[in-house]
């Protein structure tokens, strides 16, 4: 070993100590701020499924790939990643002798040429992801950037690092080559072979290129030891991690569809037992989310793929549920030596800890927990209540998350708190919450009035007792009964399944509101007296029925979703279907004959809690497409135009997550901003799947002005147009869709 060599080996190793040593405090520094949730004992069954799960997402980029460029660059840095590991290893070896190698593989030409061109790979990659987050800087002028609010210089840094390090690694093949110490062939390392050819025969540039690449790759180590807030590097780590533990391992879209349950100490919460004393009603401090909450928040990469589809930043709102993740991380993190030294507030907002515990904790971590966790700024808040209460529900950011971060439960859980604890929400609402109440239908309808609907239908609409031998209950729902065009699908629906011979029955005034627009908008109290009561009504009607006879058909996404995924945590397992695939199943049997074709263009609106949340996408295109053909194959003038967001990436209306029942004064309107692309296809008919997305898109259409130009109506209505078009009497295009109303 010469001078150089010994020089280089006690700065590599030096280096590489202090580096490990960081990188092991700050590895038990986020385990230990982890570790201050609560429990969470459902996420440790099906460890099978969870492995394959996170094997596929991880490996296999499967949720990446959706985002095709930037998926397959980022899965050749990630597995350039892994070879650089191995290729700082091998530096090790190459500080202390310039012919140093990796023991074994190291002479293998094979590993060679594999390492060789991953590496190039990783270049390409590493540049292309380069060029895309300059592309996209929030400060270019001009267009709105997903990366806004990310801490950029971070995502450079590690760009910046992976880089460096490839390179260097083909300086040091070069080295090796000029001197006549290379193992592999030009075919095996071609690259190399070129490098090597412009440098000079200097034997102790490989150690040097060797110490430059470890000190680079340590001092990225440092740096993310020392910033353990650093998403955008630790979630190499944590990705794998966090995947693993998602809440529906199984599920396409991890934590879509039903909420969580309201839980206390790992237990869901019993409204007949519970105490607010003693229970944990909700979030109201960071520590109460569970530990794999404070996983979530700590694994965001900044991308911010969920900030670009999220509906209430697009349209000028405070809520990004990117920044919002960020906000709940950074104020875990501030607060947790506090938590750490034993701090903390207990259920009746005492102090835990004594003055002797909290003595040497920094006063910064020591302010950090005196913030609330929602509070507006003058207030020091973490969380804006305007940014709470912004949000639809909608799904698209957990959709859009490439480590299924769940963002909607953490969002519906810090809303539990404000409505059940601190009855602090937006109080046009709480008209909603009392008419839920006291009338079980949100817009406090009288209950009589559940089958007014019937009236004037050419067919008796049979009840639920009047009747046994039925094949589906028809769930009516709350708009579905009282909200007038919300009653002509209803109506359109009825006659459909009446014309296909299918035997249904409704239960009238049996039946109360779903519960979902208290759920979502953080009242579990109201939602479990709503879903108690509506499940001990369907279990009554399903009596002696095993589940898969214990069929629903619904026309309200919402209460599709309601009773197909939460009715379950009650006692209540039934089949339930929307009616879009009920009528394509009908329509494919040829139960259901278009003969008209619908013509001047139809475009379909995919409701969140329909699509994203449920994966139902086909059928009501199918049904669609049945009509605009006239059955025969004959095109109607126009088809169906997809609009430029659809399916998984659909806009929402604006109405979900309760939001139907609040004002919406920051921004521009949702339901405008989705009307104006609606209308950009040039569509004469907006097909819906859902009452409220029917009244959002109505109202916008109506806010432009825009009723001559373009028709916002239900599915079932554009099938009934096209299968009994007699039905369809003059009126508006609307009124006409009506069967007799
Ligand atoms: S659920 Fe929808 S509205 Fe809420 S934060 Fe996510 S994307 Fe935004
Ligand atoms: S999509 Fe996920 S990882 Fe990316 S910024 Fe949003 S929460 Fe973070």
């Amino acid at each position: 070993m010469g001078s150089v060599q010994i020089v280089t080996t006690i700065l590599a190793f030096a280096i590489t100590a202090v580096a490990v040593w960081l990188a092991v405090r700050a590895v038990m520094k986020m385990v230990a701020v982890i570790r201050l949730g609560q429990p969470d004992p459902t996420r440790f069954g099906d460890k099978g499924t969870r492995t394959k799960t996170m094997l596929a997402e991880t490996a296999g980029h499967t949720r990446m790939l959706r985002w095709s460029v930037v998926g397959a660059a980022h899965w050749f840095v990630m597995v350039g990643f892994v070879v650089l590991s191995l290729l700082v290893l091998e530096a090790y070896f190459e500080v202390v002798t310039p012919t140093g190698g990796l023991p074994l593989v190291g002479n293998w030409a094979i590993y060679g040429l594999v390492t060789e061109w991953l590496a190039i790979l990783g270049i390409v990659s590493i540049l292309v992801l380069i060029a895309i987050r300059l592309r996209n800087r929030p400060t270019r002028p001009g267009g709105k950037s997903r990366f806004t609010g990310s801490t950029m210089w971070q995502g450079y840094f590690v760009e910046g690092v992976i880089l460096a390090v490839l390179i260097m690694g083909f300086v040091i093949r070069g080295f090796k080559v000029a001197t006549d110490h290379f193992e592999y062939p030009v075919w095996a390392a071609p690259l190399s072979h070129a490098v090597g050819g412009l440098l000079p025969n200097w034997e102790t540039g490989v150690s040097v290129a060797a110490l430059v690449k470890i000190v680079i790759s340590m001092t990225w180590l440092i740096v993310i030891a020392l910033n353990v807030t650093m998403g955008v590097a630790w979630h190499r780590f944590l990705a794998f991690f966090n995947i693993f533990f998602k809440r529906d391992p199984g599920a396409n879209v991890s934590g879509l569809g039903a909420l969580r349950p309201m839980t206390s100490q790992g237990k869901p919460l019993d409204f007949e037992e519970a105490d607010p004393e003693s229970d944990q009603f909700g979030v109201a401090q960071v520590e109460q989310f569970t530990w794999k909450g404070l996983l979530d928040f700590s694994t965001c990469t900044e991308c911010g793929r969920c900030q670009s589809q999220c509906p209430a930043w697009n349209t000028a709102k405070p809520l990004s549920p990117k920044l919002l993740v960020l906000s709940l991380r950074d104020h875990a993190y501030a607060k947790a030596p506090y938590l750490l030294a034993g701090g903390g507030k207990d259920l009746t907002g005492e102090e835990k800890a004594t003055a002797a515990q909290l003595a040497h904790v920094d006063v910064l971590a020591l302010a950090e927990a005196e913030r609330p966790l929602i509070g507006t700024a003058e207030e020091g808040g973490v969380i804006d209540p305007d940014v709470l209460w912004s949000c639809t529900t909608c799904g698209a950011c957990v959709e859009q998350c490439p480590v299924d971060i769940e963002h909607v439960d953490h969002i519906v859980d810090m809303r539990r708190y404000q409505v059940l604890i601190e009855s602090s929400f937006p109080s046009e609402a709480g008209v909603m919450l009392r008419n839920l109440e006291n009338k079980g239908n949100p817009w406090g309808a009288p209950q009589n009035t559940r089958e007014d609907w019937t009236k004037g239908l050419d067919f008796e609409v049979p009840r639920v007792g009047e009747v046994d031998d039925f094949e589906y209950l028809f769930w009516v729902g709350c708009a579905g009964a009282f909200e007038d065009r919300a009653k002509k699908t209803t109506r359109a629906v009825a006659t459909l399944l009446n014309e296909a011979g299918v035997k249904f029955a409704i239960l009238g005034e049996g039946e109360t509101c779903s519960g979902d627009p208290a759920r979502r908008i953080g009242n579990e109290f109201v939602f479990q007296m709503l879903a108690q009561q509506n499940v001990e009504t369907l279990n009554e009607a399903f009596e002696g029925r095993e589940k898969s006879k214990r069929k629903i058909v619904a026309t309200c996404p919402h209460c599709f979703n309601t009773l197909g995924n939460e009715y379950g945590q009650l006692g209540g397992e039934f089949e339930v279907v929307h009616h879009t695939q009920l009528l394509a199943h009908l329509v494919a049997t040829g139960k259901l004959t278009p003969v008209q074709p619908v013509d001047g263009g139809v475009t379909y609106h995919d409701p969140c809690y329909l699509g994203r949340h449920n994966r139902v996408f086909a059928p009501p295109r199918e049904v669609l497409g049945s009509a605009i053909s006239g059955g025969d194959g004959a095109s109607g003038d126009g088809g169906l135009i997809e609009m430029p967001r659809n399916s998984e990436r659909s806009f929402c209306c604006g109405a979900g997550g309760a939001r139907m029942w609040m004002e919406e004064k920051i921004g521009k309107r949702i339901n405008v901003d989705r009307v104006e692309e609606a209308m950009a296809t040039g569509a004469r008919t907006v097909a819906v799947g859902c009452p409220f997305c029917s009244t959002m898109l109505n109202d916008g259409v109506n806010g432009k002005e825009a009723g001559e130009q373009v028709e916002v109506v239900d599915v079932a209505s554009v099938l009934l147009r096209s299968v009994k078009p007699d039905q369809a009497p003059g009126g508006t295009d609307t009124e006409r869709l009506s069967v007799a109303g």
